[in-house]
C-alpha cells in the first residue's frame, strides 16, 4: 500500500497551501541527502516527500488526488515508475528555497550524479560561517578567507592518448547475457580529455597550485542552523579546461543572549516589578533591528505576551518577517521589609488585589493556541 502524501508531509487534509509548504521544507531540509550522505532511508523518504509535495502543491493534482487517492495517478503520467528523480526534486527547490538557492542541484547538489561526458569539475571546498541572531534576522554578507587550488601560470595541457580527448573509453565484456560495451570515464584525464604538459615547478601533478581568495558570500536573512549555501565556482579548479568546484558554505547560528527564535518569530522574556506592573512603565528590549522601547499599561498581568509586529526574523521565502513576542513576566519580590511587609498584610481581603480575570486575560493554553492559529 501506498502511503498517504498527507501522512507523508505530518500535515492534515485542510492544510493550507502554506502549511503545506512548510511541512515540505522541514522534510526537505532533515532528509537532503547532502546531510544524509550513504543513508538510503533518507534519500527514499526525501523522495517520498517531493512528490507528495509535487502532488499537494498543484491545486489541480491535489483535487484530483482528494477524490481519487493514488489511483488518480496511476497509468500513463504517474508516479509508477519508481518517483522523481533527483534532478526534478531538485527543481522544485528554487521555488521552496528562494532563489538563493538556485534551481537543479543548486541547494548544495548533488555530486555523485551526472554521467556522460561532462567537463572535469574541480572539488569542492567546504567551510563553516558562524553568525549571530542578528545576522540572521537581517542577512548579512561575509567575506571569508579560502584557500583554493588554482591553476598555476605556465601549465600547458595535451589531448589525452588514452581516450583520444573523449574523456571516455569503451570497454566490451563478455556477460551471462553477451556481449556488452560499456563507457567509463577515462581514469588517465578523469574524463577532462586533457592531460598535463608543461607546468612550473610551484604547481602539483595537476599544475595546480594553492591560492588565499577572499571570498565573499551573500547570505540571506531567515536561514536555519545545518543549512548549506552554494557559491559556485569558488571551490578548486579542475585540470585543463575543466570547470572549477563550488564553495560549500555550512551555516552555523549562534544562540542570542536573549531572544529565542522559533521559526521566524523571536521571543523575549521580560521581568518586572510587582510596582511596576501596578503603575505602568516602558521598557527598553533588545530587538535584531536595534532596541525597541515598549509601553506596559498600569495593571498589566503577569503571563501577557505582547506582540510586536514584523519585529522577528525575515522569511527566506520572502513572505514578510516574523514577529516579536514579548512574554511579561511580574517579579514577586521574596524579602519584604517591616513596613512593606504591613502593607501587603493590609491588603489581604481588599477588593482591589482580589484576582478577577477577564475574557482578554486568557489563560496559557489559549494564548499558545492562539500563537499556533
Ligand atoms: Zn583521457
Amino acid at each position: 500500500m501506498k502511503e498517504d502524501y498527507y501522512d507523508v508531509l505530518g500535515v492534515s487534509k485542510s492544510a493550507t497551501a502554506a502549511e503545506i509548504k512548510k511541512a515540505y521544507r522541514k522534510m526537505a531540509l532533515k532528509y537532503h541527502p547532502d546531510k544524509n550522505p550513504g543513508d538510503s532511508k533518507a534519500e527514499e523518504m526525501f523522495k517520498k516527500s517531493a512528490e507528495a509535495y509535487e502532488v499537494l502543491s498543484n491545486p489541480d493534482k491535489k483535487a484530483r488526488y482528494d477524490q481519487f487517492g493514488h489511483a488518480a495517478f496511476e497509468g500513463a503520467g504517474g508516479f509508477g515508475g519508481g518517483g522523481m528523480n533527483m534532478d526534478d526534486i531538485f527543481s522544485q527547490f528554487g521555488d521552496i528555497f528562494g532563489s538563493a538557492f538556485g534551481g537543479g542541484g543548486g541547494f548544495g547538489g548533488f555530486g555523485g550524479f551526472g554521467g556522460g561526458q561532462r567537463r572535469a569539475k574541480g572539488s569542492n571546498l567546504r567551510i563553516r560561517v558562524k553568525l549571530t541572531l542578528e545576522e540572521v534576522a537581517n542577512g548579512v554578507e561575509k567575506k571569508v578567507k579560502v584557500r583554493r587550488k588554482i591553476q598555476a601560470d605556465g601549465v600547458t595541457y595535451k589531448t589525452c592518448g588514452t581516450c583520444g580527448g573523449r574523456g571516455q573509453v569503451t570497454k566490451i565484456t563478455n556477460t551471462i547475457l553477451g556481449r556488452m560495451q560499456t563507457a567509463t570515464t577515462c581514469s588517465s584525464c578523469s574524463g577532462s580529455g586533457q592531460v598535463l604538459d608543461k607546468k612550473p615547478s610551484d604547481a602539483d601533478a595537476q599544475g595546480l597550485k594553492i591560492q588565499e581568495e577572499t571570498v565573499s558570500i551573500k547570505i540571506p536573512a531567515g536561514v536555519e542552523d545545518g543549512m548549506q549555501l552554494k557559491v559556485p565556482g569558488k571551490g578548486n579548479d579542475a585540470p585543463g579546461n575543466g570547470v572549477a568546484g563550488d564553495l560549500l558554505v555550512a551555516i552555523e547560528t549562534e544562540e542570542h543572549a536573549t531572544l529565542k527564535r522559533e521559526g521566524d518569530n523571536l521571543h523575549y522574556d521580560l521581568y518586572i516589578s510587582i510596582s511596576e506592573a501596578v503603575l505602568g512603565t516602558s521598557k527598553e528590549i533588545d530587538a535584531v533591528g536595534g532596541k525597541v522601547r515598549i509601553k506596559l499599561e498600569p495593571g498589566i498581568q503577569s503571563g501577557k505576551i505582547l506582540r510586536l509586529r514584523g519585529k522577528g526574523i525575515s522569511s527566506l521565502n520572502g513572505y514578510g518577517n516574523g514577529d516579536l513576542l514579548v512574554h511579561v513576566n511580574v517579579w514577586t519580590p521574596k524579602e519584604l521589609n517591616k513596613e512593606q511587609r504591613e502593607f501587603f498584610e493590609r491588603m489581604q481581603g481588599n477588593e482591589n488585589f482580589d484576582p478577577k480575570p477577564e475574557k482578554s486575560d486568557k489563560s496559557f493554553f489559549e494564548k499558545v493556541k492562539d500563537m499556533f492559529s
